[in-house]
Order: structure tokens, then sequence, then C-alpha cells
């Protein structure tokens, strides 16, 4: 294992912040993975899993069955864990500018056309190494005037020119369910099912630039830029990963997920030996545009009738939000047919408040599909 240690831009005189990455394998020797935890700094769960992977890819890699690259950036947001208000960490938005730390990652695409336009042939292998160079060199123009900028800069610079990224968050409470790109569904697939996936969110495009599609959605915008005579296939498969709730950490649940995400890695051929047996799928695939959230319209203590997971139909009582002064009690009922699959932490909550999301197979939504 190589640790790497990435000084961001200061921000502050006297005060310095680093990211570590870690890398086991050989870069050039096989596909590549990054793996990264926290990208909301307060998101645990992942931060436990990337423990539990870091000992046993330092295992593998002694026994020389890595046979690719694979990186894993521990802690993917050292500047969010030090956001500390009022005795609570605030890891999803920077203090200083209320920027949501999985938004507004560069977008390549122009960078990687110029550096590109007419060197491209009939071969999609070389293809992909000509813009993966490009990708490279386009990460590494990216400005860095602040310690957020230089954070994305250097996390986009890690991952872009992966086979593979897993970007590690949770929920609020939730069960384990992840976000990916709708052409790279078949290779995502096998990920869901080692993982025990319960609902698995596809779209093109979900809006504001998160982490995930600026490493995967170029491919295919590449692709039809170019057409058919220059082929390049979506060479990037990335993943957001939400592993169940912010307080689901424990020793077994992510030394579970870490020996799921290790069968993955094995399976797309980045871990020598036989690969474990693929268990069946807890999930199908559904529009994210199909995740429909209730919203709270009063404010009020909720009180829920039933847990994460539940199958449930149009209708169906999912919850009570109750006014103590005036002692009404609003059902909030499911939208649509669909898997329950997450809802809010607090108990009380203002009016507006998103408070459950059911995915369903119909895609009723439109425009930004992620919440703030
Ligand atoms: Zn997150």
């Amino acid at each position: 294992m190589k640790t790497v240690h990435h000084a961001l831009t200061q921000g502050t005189p006297g005060v310095s912040i680093e990211l570590q990455s870690l890398h086991f394998g050989t870069p050039g020797a096989g596909p590549k993975a990054t793996l990264q935890a926290a990208l909301h700094a307060d998101e645990i769960p992942g931060l436990l899993v990337a423990h539990h992977l870091r000992a046993r890819l330092a295992e593998l890699e002694a026994a020389g069955r890595v046979t690719g690259e694979i990186v894993l950036v521990p802690v993917a947001n050292p500047i969010g864990l030090t956001q500390r208000v009022l005795g609570s960490v605030e890891g999803r938005f920077e203090l200083a500018t209320g920027e949501n730390f999985n938004r507004h990652y560069a977008d390549l695409f122009d960078a990687v056309v110029a550096r590109v336009d007419g060197k491209l042939g009939a071969d999609a292998a070389y293809n992909v190494g000509l813009v993966r160079a490009a990708l490279r060199e386009a990460a590494a123009a990216i400005p860095a005037r602040s310690t957020l900028e230089s954070l994305r800069r250097t996390l986009l610079g890690l991952s872009i020119d992966a086979d593979i990224v897993l970007d590690l968050h949770c929920d609020s409470q939730a069960v384990l369910h992840l976000y990916t790109e709708t052409s790279v569904w078949p290779r995502v697939e096998p990920l869901a099912r080692f993982l025990g996936c319960e609902a698995a969110l596809l779209a093109e495009v979900s809006g504001d630039h998160p982490f995930d599609e600026a490493c995967s959605t170029l491919w295919p915008r590449l692709a039809a830029r170019f057409g058919a005579a220059t082929p390049i296939p979506s060479a990037c498969v990335a993943v957001t990963v939400e592993l169940r709730g912010e307080a689901d950490v424990d020793h077994e649940l992510a030394g579970r997920d870490a020996q799921a995400i290790l069968d993955y890695l094995a399976w797309q051929g980045l871990i020598a030996g036989a690969p474990a047996g693929m268990p069946p799928a807890r999930c199908e695939a559904t529009p994210l545009a199909g995740s429909i959230p209730v919203n709270a319209p009063h404010g009020g203590v909720l009180a829920y009738l039933r847990e994460p997971g539940a199958r449930v139909a149009a209708g169906e009582r999912l919850a009570d939000l109750i006014e103590p002064m005036t002692g009404l009690v609003t059902p909030l009922v499911s939208p649509i047919d669909g898997v329950f699959y997450a809802r809010e932490t607090r108990r009380f909550v203002p009016a507006g408040t998103s408070v459950l999301r059911v995915a369903g197979r119909e895609a009723l939504r439109t425009g930004n599909l992620l919440t703030a």
C-alpha cells in the first residue's frame, strides 16, 4: 500500500488540510477502481467500510491478488469533518459558501473534445486510452483557488481515469440503495446484488453535477459527439452507494459491505481468485425520476407507521404528522406503489420538509432530480 498526501489549497494562513489516498496494486497493470468514503463528511458508515477495506486490500495485495489498481480515499471530505457547529458536524454543505460538497464538479467535456478531436480512430480501446489521457490533463488544469475547489479537483483527479468509481454515502434512515447512470446499469447490477441493495435509481443526468456523474456521463456524451466511426464505450462505471442510514455504523454491517465491494471488484477483474457466487437481486432498477418525496404540509411531530424497506401501495399510510397544539393529525400516505426506501431522522419537522421517499417504476418527476 502506498499512501499519497495531497495538500489542499490553504484558505487561512496557519491552517493546512490534506487529503489522503491509499493505492493498492500496480497502475496500468489492469483496470482501475477508486473507492471514496463520506464525501458528505458526517456520513459515517462509509468511513467504517473504508477502514475494513483498507485492511482487506492490504492482505489481498500482500497475497499478490490485486490485479489492477485500487485507490481508496478513506476520508473524502476532511474540510467537512472540521466544520463543527454547536456540537454537531455540518458535513453536507461548506459553511463558507453554502455549497453542497457533492455538487458542482467540473464538466470536462469541452476540454476533452479539444484534446482528442481529430486523433480518435476505429479502435475503441485506443480511444479509451486517448480520452483517459485527456481527462487526466483536463482534471489537473481545473482551477483550485480555494480549499473547496482544491478538494474537488483532487478527488476528481483520483477518479476521472478509473473504470469503476464507488462513492460511499448514506441517507438519514434508509435501506441500502444506489444511484447510477442509466447506460451502465448492466455493469452495476452485480454490485447491487452483492450489496443486497433494495432500490437502484437510474438517471442519465440528475442535475447540478454530482461527483459520480462528473466521472461517468462524459463517456456517452463523447460517444454521441464523435459518432459510430470512432467508437467510445461507456468506460467509467460510477455509482453513488447509500450505505443505509447515518446511525447504521457497526463492524458487522461494515465488514459485510466491504466484502460485497471486494466481491464486485473480483467479478470486474481487479482481484484474482475465484469470484463469489452471485446472490439473487433484491430489487429492480427504477428511474430516479420515479422516486417521489412526501413533504410535511405543516410543522409537527413525526410518528412513522412503516419501516424503510417496506413495499407499499399508493394511498398507504406511512406516518402521522401531529400538530401538538391543536391535536391535528395528518396522515402521510405513499403517493405511488413502490419501495419506501428512505425517511427523515428528525421526529419534529418544519412545514415543507421532505419527510420520506418512495421509489416507483414510473418516471413522474422532471427537472433537477436530486435534493439539495
Ligand atoms: Zn451523501
